[in-house]
């Protein structure tokens, strides 16, 4: 299920009609909230009062009223409303501006033209979501530069919160089941147990395909998961994430190392030479395993040109220094 959410500053007026016209229309591909920042403790009267008259909704009685972004599960899609600079930012798979002009104060004429158009727009959403849904593309055309920001969100909503906040609920599991995977991100991290890039970046089922192998090292087994996911996928970025005190980065800086974990620390050693700083020998292992999966797939006609980025989570603060 496809979740949206209608946002504009006081959720009272525009974003409350839209989420009703949205929860009319019963799609079984997408469920509608609305939220705002600085809400009013009610829905506009007169909006109340004319989609009562107009459309037959009633919508304090079927239970809406004006909420808090932080008040809504995680969206895929974000709609303003249109109140330019001031509208609200919540993160989102994508986000458009339906730039509508606020009826509060003015005609019943002007709310009802207003209401119209949500209506009409509502609608042309629906078409479009379902036939998205049915392409199983939604994540197909988000960019590098989206899915970053989406990360970037994801690990500063996780900073200021005690437990899992992505979407595990039996709904999005039944949803990826049904219709399969569009992850937005490729994350390579280390196997340490300390490091769980769901966790770090607020991601539930569905949204990351993770790769985790001690001192995030690059062989063909990780270029083969990064080709399926970028090239099958749709996945348009990929992420090296290591981390601070690394055992494998550890070990090889010390040289001791023995059975198959030399493997691991012969790897890390061409990355790190003579480096004994554990946190710049983490960051010289990721920059090379950056440079490894670019230079894997430079001739690959479709993968030339997916973005490669590094980056090292901090263990004790929770936070991805981007590299
Ligand atoms: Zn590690």
């Amino acid at each position: 299920m496809i979740r949206i959410a209608f946002i504009c500053k006081h959720n009272s007026c525009r974003s409350q009609i839209a989420e009703a016209f949205a929860k009319a229309l019963e799609s079984d591909v997408f469920e509608s909230y609305s939220a705002g920042t600085a809400v009013k403790d009610r829905i506009n009267p007169d909006a109340v009062r004319l989609m009562k008259q107009h459309y037959s909704i009633d919508m304090e009685k079927e239970g809406q009223h004006p909420k808090m972004l932080d008040e809504l599960p995680p969206v895929d899609g974000v709609i303003t409303m249109g109140c330019g600079v001031q509208c609200p930012y919540l993160p989102s798979k994508w986000r458009e501006d339906w730039g509508l002009e606020d009826p509060t104060g003015k005609s019943d004429e002007a709310f009802l033209k207003t209401m119209e158009e949500i209506r009409l727009r509502v609608i042309e959403l629906k078409d479009r979501l379902e036939q998205k849904y049915m392409e199983a593309d939604m994540t197909e055309h988000m960019t590098a530069d989206e899915s970053l920001t989406l990360l970037k969100k994801g690990n500063n909503s996780y900073l200021n919160t005690e437990k899992m906040q992505g979407d595990v609920s039996p709904e999005i599991r039944q949803d990826t089941a049904l219709n399969g995977q569009n992850p937005y991100a490729i994350i390579i991290a280390c196997s340490d147990s300390r490091v769980i890039p769901e966790a770090i970046f607020s991601a539930g089922i569905g949204d990351l395909f993770t790769i985790r192998v001690a001192g995030n090292v690059i062989d063909d087994h990780q270029l083969g998961s990064v080709e399926y996911a970028a090239a099958h996928l749709h996945c348009p970025l990929t992420v090296v994430l290591g981390h601070t005190h690394c055992g494998a980065v550890g070990a090889a800086i010390s040289g001791h190392a023995e059975g198959y974990i030399a493997s691991i620390t012969d790897e890390i050693k061409k990355a790190i030479g003579d480096e004994k700083d554990d946190l710049k020998a983490s960051e010289l292992n990721v920059r090379r395993n950056v440079s490894l999966i670019q230079k894997a797939f430079q001739e690959h006609p479709e993968l030339s040109s997916m973005k490669v980025i590094g980056a090292v989570y901090d263990i004790e603060t929770g936070k991805v220094e981007w590299l």
